[in-house]
């Protein structure tokens, strides 16, 4: 197994149809020990307990400081270190340049961008204290190529931001052996996507994309086990597209 007693936090992986959760079965699958932070409490327990026995489901708004600290101290009473985290908690808005108003701004870059900060202070000590780590960052297809398909340009803005503090944080802290990569995900069917697209639209969209669907939300889960565990060893600072050929560059 891949992540065997690894530590792994995944944020936002409550979402039944998300990539979080597909993210935080795969790392049970492999052995981890999952702790999942999302909104609401019910809801974070309800998907801990459905990946097994011995994880955790806590919640925390990625944005708020306070409470991820909280969140991540009665983690590390619990399993006593942090070797992973997946920095998965999103939200989008289809608008454009024009509508966008200060508090969609405010709102599309705390969680998306403050969010991967505020989680990611909060497990770097531990991971420093511990010999190393991975973090992993969600970012999209959005942020390069200027707009994905449901994302305002806030969105883009604020994932892009995303690849720009991952590979900092990568830079400031490989001395220390915590490494930190960003996925890029192209259109992936979740509850983001789902029921916003009518057949002629999705196809058109298929049309665009070489490996002629859309992607699944284990296509990101199987890039984050890898970027979790010891196979990528020497990884830090890159972007995995993971998005069937959308963007090739
Ligand atoms: P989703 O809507 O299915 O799940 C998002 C989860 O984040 C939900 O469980 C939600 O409760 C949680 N969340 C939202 N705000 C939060 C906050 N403030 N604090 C804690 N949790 C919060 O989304 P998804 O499609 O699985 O997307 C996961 C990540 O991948 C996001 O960062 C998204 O931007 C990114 N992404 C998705 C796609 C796609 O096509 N689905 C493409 C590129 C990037």
């Amino acid at each position: 197994m891949l992540l065997a007693d690894k530590v792994c936090i995944v944020t936002g992986a409550a979402s039944a149809r998300g990539i979080g959760r597909a993210t935080a079965r795969r790392f049970a699958e492999e052995g981890a020990k999952v702790a999942i932070l999302d909104l609401d409490l019910g809801a974070a327990q309800a998907a801990a307990a459905d990946l097994g026995h011995g994880h955790l489901g806590l919640s925390a708004n990625v944005a708020d400081e306070a409470a991820v600290a909280t969140a991540i101290e009665a983690i590390v009473a619990q399993f006593g270190r942090i070797d992973v985290l997946v920095n998965n908690a999103g939200i989008t808005q289809p608008v454009k340049t024009l509508e966008i108003g200060r508090a969609d701004y405010d709102r599309i870059l705390d969680v998306n961008l403050r969010g991967t900060l505020i989680c990611s202070q909060a497990v770097i000590p531990h991971m420093v204290a511990a010999g190393g780590g991975s973090i992993i960052c969600l970012s999209s297809v959005s942020a390069q190529r200027g707009g994905g398909i449901f994302g305002g340009p806030h969105y883009s803005a604020a994932k892009a931001g995303v690849l720009g503090l991952g590979k900092a944080m990568a830079r400031e802290f490989g001395g220390k052996q915590v490494r930190v990569n960003s996925i890029t995900p192209g259109l992936i069917s979740t509850d983001i996507t789902a029921g916003k697209l009518s057949d002629a639209q999705e196809q058109s969209i298929i049309d665009g994309i070489p490996l002629a669907r859309l992607g699944v939300a284990n296509d990101v889960a199987n890039a984050a086990v890898f970027l979790a565990s010891d196979l990528s060893s020497y990884l830090t600072g890159i972007t995995l597209d993971v998005n069937g050929g959308m963007l090739i560059h």
